[in-house]
């Protein structure tokens, strides 16, 4: 028989979720508004700290959509993106008619490079056009250089819409991700550290830009008996049911955050005595991450000849998923040809780069399946070569 997959990263239920539905169905409350949105909303407002506003959406996607229209992104504009992330980043900056500018990484935090970020913006204004936002994100949990990109934010005023979708929990210098840009985004999808099955919240600095983004979430309807339009509206509004789910999870999302980064710690074990394999980390006491996945690096120079690609067949073999780092937007095929600021950090970390099983949700036994799949893989090769 075959062995239970493990996966990258899964849903965990918390408990109370069932008991948010049903006060959802008790109330017939079965729509995109109701008291489980006002406060799942209000939940996450305190959860942040900051003074922000939350607005609940059916994707971390449409909050990145709407995020870039409350910044003032029209067709023809020029906007900034990591290339290193997923395609949701950059893909909302298509639907508006923009214009992509791709962004090397940095090798610490994995995320955009301050150096090629002012690089490209100078270069962009000496050819005419200054871009209007920069899409940063916080990969894997840990937060950007968020001083350094801040700065260049603020010499060159361009605004930065921060995808958080994969940052709830972490902090940087004690402020929480999704509360340092000018903008940010959460994502609730069914594979992120909490889960409204599919959903996001975009997170405003003025309650005037959040009742901005829920009127656009909501067909755009003017203030009149009849329907009335005049603007594009999109169908954007969280669900009262996912809401429910929502607020489920926010009692359990401390917990995910220590058992998420207690994974990142049995690997940093697992890995210790194992040339040649970096386990990327916090690179230093500002960055706090919530490691909602753990990523590393594979040197096959340095330990004898096993590849990135070499370990993940033998974690397959064993049933246990594992993933390449996120392909960099500029390498893909429906990116071809948008400009792209960099070195090939972004490339070398693709290709070298494995996304480790890291759910809050593991079991001492699948642990044990994936410390044996790895010390066997590593061990043969000690013993071949
Ligand atoms: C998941 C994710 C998104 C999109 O969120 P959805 O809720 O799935 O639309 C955006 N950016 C990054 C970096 C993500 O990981």
């Amino acid at each position: 028989m075959k062995k239970k997959r493990i996966y990258i990263s899964e849903a965990h239920k918390g408990g109370r979720e069932l008991f948010y539905i049903q006060e959802v169905f008790k109330d017939n409350w079965i729509a995109t508004e109701g008291p489980n949105i006002v406060g799942f909303e209000s939940d996450l407002e305190n959860y942040l700290q900051e003074e922000v506003h939350v607005g609940a959406l059916n994707s971390g996607t449409a909050a990145l959509h709407l995020g870039l229209i409350l910044l003032g992104v029209k067709s023809g504009d020029e906007v900034i993106c990591q290339t290193m992330t997923f395609s949701a980043s950059a893909n909302p900056i298509v639907y508006l008619g923009a214009t992509p500018i791709f962004i090397d990484s940095e090798v610490e935090t994995l995320n955009m490079c301050p150096v090629a970020l002012e690089k490209a913006i100078v270069h962009r204004i000496l050819l005419g056009k200054k871009p209007k936002a920069i899409i940063a994100v916080h990969l894997y949990g840990m937060p950007f250089r968020v001083d350094e990109i801040r700065a260049i934010s603020c010499k060159y005023e361009i605004p930065i819409l921060e995808d958080s979708a994969e940052a709830l929990g972490s902090s940087y210098k004690g402020k929480k991700c999704g509360t340092l840009g000018e903008i940010g985004i959460l994502s609730f999808n069914g594979n992120k550290i909490i889960t409204t099955s599919g959903g996001g919240v975009i997170v405003t600095k003025t309650l005037e830009q959040k009742s901005k983004a829920i009127f656009l979430a909501t067909q755009a309807r003017d203030e009149a008996p009849h329907y009335q339009h005049s603007q594009i509206g999109y169908n954007y509004r969280m669900s009262n049911i996912c809401a429910g789910i929502g607020r489920g999870q926010m009692e359990v999302l401390d917990n995910h955050v220590i058992l998420r980064r207690e994974m990142h710690d049995f690997y940093v074990n697992l890995f210790e005595n194992i040339d040649g394999v970096l386990v990327f980390n916090e690179p230093s006491a500002d960055f706090f991450s919530n490691f909602w996945l753990t990523a590393i690096l594979v040197d096959e120079t340095k330990n004898g000849g096993i590849t990135r690609e070499i370990l993940r067949a033998a974690l397959e073999a064993e049933n246990i998923e594992s993933r390449p780092l996120w392909k960099p937007m500029h390498l893909q095929p429906v990116f071809e040809g948008y400009p792209y600021y960099g070195a090939k950090v972004a490339e070398t970390l693709f290709e070298n780069g494995l996304c480790l099983p890291s759910g809050s949700n593991l079991s001492d036994e699948d642990r044990e399946r994936i410390s044996k799949t790895i010390q066997v893989v590593f061990k043969k090769e000690i013993k071949n070569s």
